[in-house]
């Protein structure tokens, strides 16, 4: 008789929705909702609102008053050159700035700046008034800029197999005198202002100096040789000297000159040795190289395929002064290669990496990193969302043998 009752209250009564439903008054709050909803509507069409993705406030709501207040306070800044400073570091200290068209000021500092921010030959911000509001970085050329990779990269000596030799060597040489200054002062040593890695290509150059740059949080600048000759042609020292410049600016930064050969070839009369504009570039980045300290926050690293045809005035000792060699990966280091590559990848479980890694002698860390890529598109070809091992294999096969007539490695053996 109790259910029977319950049943029937339920039939009649349409607001009920069971005992985990929103309750008895479900339906004239879901009415209320679309009133409001409704309402809202109708105003935004009478105070002329669209609907945006914009993310501006609706009109009505607009400050314009508070915002004038804003914009008088946070007054534009032009800018100009702080020349020379009178009385340094003194309460009574004056600043000659070089403003507009060559005029000259003395000026005094505004109420956010500190004495110890400003230096003699910096750009800085100065107000209406005349005071100096804020220093600026020093100016780059967008060309430069645009050869900083990244302000910090995100490879780590995690994701580089094998070169265990070469990470130790650069760790010493790079990493210890950015991080540990002292260390060298109490020796009282200067560290190695540059390195030169040699090897065949796609053995992991990059990849370690990027690794260098993530551990000492130091920018990163890569610059191509065979760029700065083809395509700056003419501008190739004055693009050095800016890069050296914008280096300087940051707190600590490595730069990166890969094929380096493409800039740094012995100097001879023969004129398709790379004529005069190449010279000039390698004798400015020479001259860098002796103009700033080693102990501090620059490290210079230099990558090419042909040591043999560098210029031994960059190689001397004092400025590229270590050299690191990079060879193919022996069956320890290709099978943390292909764990490297394979752990971003979906595979099927218990893959034998090891054996891949012995059926493919001499291949580099740029191949291994191919055959993994091939793996995945034979996967697609066949509608799997995981790769298995025969794709492996097969893509072994087709990387050893297709790419082989194309493999440069064996030639740049030779000169190694
Ligand atoms: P090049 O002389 O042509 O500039 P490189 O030696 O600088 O070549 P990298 O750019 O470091 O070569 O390597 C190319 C790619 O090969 C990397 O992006 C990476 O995927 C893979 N690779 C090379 N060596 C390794 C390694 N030791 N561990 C993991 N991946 C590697």
């Amino acid at each position: 008789m109790g259910i029977e009752h319950k049943n029937k209250h339920k039939k009649e009564n349409p607001d009920y929705l069971g005992t985990y439903g929103a309750g008895p008054y479900s339906s004239s709050i879901s009415k209320v909702e679309k009133d409001i909803k409704r309402l809202v509507k109708k105003i935004k069409v009478i105070s002329g609102v669209k609907e945006s993705n914009t993310g501006l406030l609706p009109s009505n709501q607009w400050d314009f008053k508070s915002d004038l207040i804003m914009m008088a306070k946070q007054r534009s800044l032009s800018v100009a050159r702080c020349t020379s400073i009178i009385n340094p570091y003194t309460e009574e200290a004056k600043y000659v700035i070089k403003y507009n068209r060559g005029k000259m000021y003395v000026v005094g500092l505004g109420d956010h700046v500190s004495p110890i921010d400003i230096d003699e030959g910096m750009r800085v911000g100065v107000s209406k008034t005349f005071q100096i509001e804020m220093p600026l970085p020093p100016r780059i050329d967008p060309v430069v800029a645009m050869f900083t990779v990244e302000e910090k990269t995100d490879i780590t000596y995690n994701d580089i197999g094998g070169c265990k030799e070469q990470i130790l060597k650069i760790r010493e040489v790079v990493e210890l005198p950015m991080l540990h200054p002292e260390k060298f002062v109490r020796l009282g040593i200067d560290p190695p202002r540059g390195v030169l890695f040699y090897g065949p290509p796609g053995t992991g150059k990059t990849l370690i100096a990027k690794a260098v740059a993530n551990r000492t949080d130091a920018c990163f600048i890569r610059v191509v040789g065979t760029e700065l000759v083809r395509r700056y042609i003419g501008q190739g020292p004055k693009i050095v000297r800016q890069i050296f410049r914008m280096a300087r600016s940051k707190k600590a930064c490595i730069i990166f000159f890969d094929e380096v050969d493409a800039i740094g070839g012995a100097r001879s009369s023969n004129s398709f040795s790379g004529g005069n504009d190449v010279q000039r570039t390698m004798l400015e980045i020479v001259n860098q190289l002796d103009g700033f300290d080693a102990r501090g926050n620059i490290k210079v690293l230099m990558a090419t395929n042909r040591p043999d045809t560098l210029d031994p005035a960059l190689m001397r000792p004092g400025r590229v002064d270590r050299k690191v060699e990079f060879g193919l990966p022996d069956l320890e280091g290709r099978t943390q290669i292909f764990k490297i590559h394979a752990r971003k990848m979906n595979c099927e479980r218990g893959i034998r990496l090891d054996l891949l890694a012995r059926i493919c002698p001499n291949c580099t860390g740029a191949d291994i990193s191919s055959i993994c890529t091939e793996a995945g598109i034979y996967a697609i070809r066949a509608r799997r969302k995981f790769v298995t091992e025969r794709d492996f294999i097969e893509a072994v096969n087709k990387v050893m043998k297709g790419y082989r007539k194309f493999s440069a490695t064996p030639e740049y053996m030779m000169f190694n």
